[in-house]
């Protein structure tokens, strides 16, 4: 028998892929979004399948029937949408967690949190393992996120602790794949964009930053493995594929990709921006026996192919 399993951001990128592999299985999926950055068209294909509902996680939960399983995903994950709207951002993070946490407590759900790498802030031990406490500037542009993620994963432990809540925390390391929005900013959406677009690939300061990328289907694996874990086990557990890159050598690959070498053109350092992230995943590989499996080349090319895709679509339309 299925669960009944309720996805909070299950109409963003991320959300969008778990919940195709919830219905897989066999599970009733309720999605809560308030469609601040995710888009209805990334669950078009599943919505006769689904319940959804367009709601804000900081306010006060709709009844929606009783859960066994809660996935948190709510939250703008980019830079320039967390930063556009920073108190909100901190809200969905913390009074959203807290309106989630309770609704485990009262009907003695397991809850699932979407942590990320960026509790590490800008790192000064490279890589990171999950005992790593991490160097985040509490009064910066991005602390909204990094603080209140932080904050969350304290109200995750403080309930567990308080109340014997079930809880399941992960914290993802950069991730990629169809379905990310184009205009989100991140790096790699931008990259393929401009690319395939003919346009000079922005790289902001001088591209020797690093990041690890995990293409989606790997992560969202993860997650289900997370889950499925004895109630003892509650992570933190890093996500992530530890293969590492500058955005130098990320630009060549995505050029080498696509096949248009367009130029780079260098914009300045946004604040506070990591030098550096890798994750150490020796815990995911021992306690869930995950270790990712689509390495950057062919995830590239699998998101490379989505991105053609949709803006044919959108040139046909316009
Ligand atoms: P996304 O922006 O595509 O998805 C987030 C979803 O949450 C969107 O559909 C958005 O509309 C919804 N949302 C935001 N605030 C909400 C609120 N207050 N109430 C209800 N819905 C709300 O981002 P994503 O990449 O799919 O990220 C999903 C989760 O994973 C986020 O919590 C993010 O912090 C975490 N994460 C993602 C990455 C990554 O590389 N993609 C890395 C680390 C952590
Ligand atoms: N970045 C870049 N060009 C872009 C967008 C981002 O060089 O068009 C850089 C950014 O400064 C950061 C890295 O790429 O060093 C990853 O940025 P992203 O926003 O994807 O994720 P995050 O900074 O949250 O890890």
């Amino acid at each position: 028998m299925g669960k009944r399993i309720l996805v909070t951001g299950g109409a963003g990128f991320l959300g969008s892929h778990l919940i195709d592999r919830l219905l897989a299985r066999g599970d009733t999926v309720v999605c809560i979004d308030n469609l601040q950055t995710g888009s209805l068209q990334n669950i078009e294909h599943v919505r006769d399948q689904i319940t959804f509902v367009e709601h804000d996680i900081i306010m006060p939960l709709p009844e929606l029937g009783k859960f066994d399983e809660i996935f948190n995903l709510a939250c703008p994950a980019s830079p320039i949408h967390y930063q556009a709207d920073p108190v909100h951002t901190f809200k969905t993070s913390v009074l959203g967690m807290l309106n989630l946490l309770e609704l485990a407590r009262t009907q003695k759900a397991k809850i699932f949190q979407a942590s990320t790498s960026e509790v590490y802030g800008d790192p000064s031990i490279h890589p990171q393992p999950e005992v790593y406490w991490g160097n985040v500037n509490p009064i910066g542009i991005r602390s909204c996120y990094d603080e209140g993620k932080r904050g969350a994963e304290t109200l995750l432990f403080d309930y567990a602790r308080m109340y014997g809540v079930v809880i399941k925390v992960v914290r993802i390391f950069n991730t990629y794949g169809p379905r990310m929005d184009a205009q989100d900013g991140r790096v790699i959406s931008n990259f393929i964009v401009q690319s395939l677009q003919s346009q000079p690939l922005t790289v902001y300061g001088n591209g020797e930053q690093t990041r690890s990328f995990c293409y989606v289907d790997d992560l969202i694996e993860g997650f289900l493995k997370m889950m499925d874990t004895p109630d003892h086990i509650q992570g933190p557990i890093n996500l992530g594929n530890p293969n590492e890159f500058t955005m130098l050598e990320l630009a060549e690959k995505v050029n080498l990709w696509t096949g248009n070498h367009v130029p780079l053109t260098f914009n300045s350092l946004p604040k506070d921006d990591p030098k550096q992230r890798q994750p150490v995943i020796s815990e995911a590989q021992h306690v869930l026996n995950w270790h990712p499996k689509v390495m950057l080349d062919e995830g590239l090319q699998r998101t490379i192919a989505y991105f053609k895709e949709r803006l044919a679509v959108k040139s046909e339309r316009s």
